[in-house]
C-alpha cells in the first residue's frame, strides 16, 4: 500500500484586511488564496480542482476567493488570511521524500503553499484522480495555513499520509476534517480576523 506524505511547516499570523468578496456567496471571503503556475494544468483542471477546494471549505463555513497571479508587495489583498499557491514542475532535491506539497512562511506575513506538481501527476496515474488529489494536497495545506500549525489528525484531510482508503474517499468527495480540525480552523481564523480589527493604522504606502 502507497502512502502519501503531505509536509508543511507553519509559523506567524496573517497582517492584511480589505475586502475582496467570495466569488457568487455575496460574503466576504476568509481566505484569498492567489495562484501561480495555473499554465501547468488545462483550464478543465483548474476549474475543477477550484471547485472542490472551494466545496471542501464551504461544507465547514469558510469562504475562499480565488486570484491568478502573485500577491503584490503593498497591495492590501483583502481577506483575514491571504496565501500565495505556487504550482511548480521540478520537484528539487532537498524536498522532503514522498512529499506532495509543503507550506511555508513568505514576505509580510504571507503565506505560500508550493505543489510538486510534477510527483502529484506522477502518483495519480488519472486525469480525474490527479485533479482529486491536487485539490486534496491544497485543501490539507491550508488546513495547515488556517490552523497555523504543522499538527496532523488520525483520520481525513489533514492525515499525514494518505492510504488507498483515503483517495478512495477523495473520488467520492467524502474525505472530511475531523472535529478538531474545525476547531482549529475556526480558532485560527477568530484570531486572523481579531488581529486584523486591532491592526494599527498604516504609516506608509
Ligand atoms: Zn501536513
Amino acid at each position: 500500500m502507497r502512502a502519501y506524505e503531505i509536509a508543511a511547516a507553519v509559523v506567524g499570523m496573517m497582517t492584511l484586511g480589505g475586502s475582496i468578496r467570495g466569488a457568487g456567496a455575496g460574503k466576504q471571503a476568509d481566505l484569498v488564496v492567489y495562484v501561480t503556475g495555473v499554465g501547468l494544468l488545462s483550464g478543465t483542471e483548474d476549474r475543477m480542482v477550484r471547485k472542490t477546494v472551494s466545496e471542501i471549505f464551504e461544507r465547514v463555513g469558510v469562504q475562499i476567493s480565488w486570484v491568478n497571479g502573485k500577491p503584490q508587495i503593498g497591495a492590501v489583498p483583502g481577506a483575514p488570511v491571504v496565501v500565495h499557491v505556487r504550482l511548480v514542475q521540478q520537484s528539487m532535491a532537498d524536498h522532503s521524500a514522498g512529499a506532495l506539497a509543503y507550506a511555508t512562511p513568505y514576505a509580510h506575513g504571507l503565506k505560500a503553499i508550493t505543489v510538486l506538481y510534477d510527483r502529484v501527476r506522477m502518483i495519480a496515474g488519472s486525469p480525474d484522480l490527479q485533479r482529486q488529489l491536487l485539490a486534496h494536497v491544497l485543501a490539507h495545506e491550508i488546513g495547515h495555513v488556517l490552523q497555523g500549525t504543522d499538527r496532523h489528525a488520525p483520520t481525513g484531510i489533514m492525515k499525514a499520509c494518505w492510504n488507498r482508503v483515503d483517495v478512495v474517499a477523495m473520488g467520492r468527495n467524502s474525505l472530511e476534517f475531523t472535529s478538531t480540525d474545525l476547531e482549529l480552523i475556526r480558532e485560527g481564523l477568530n484570531r486572523a480576523k481579531t488581529y486584523v480589527g486591532d491592526r494599527p493604522p498604516s504609516t506608509h504606502d
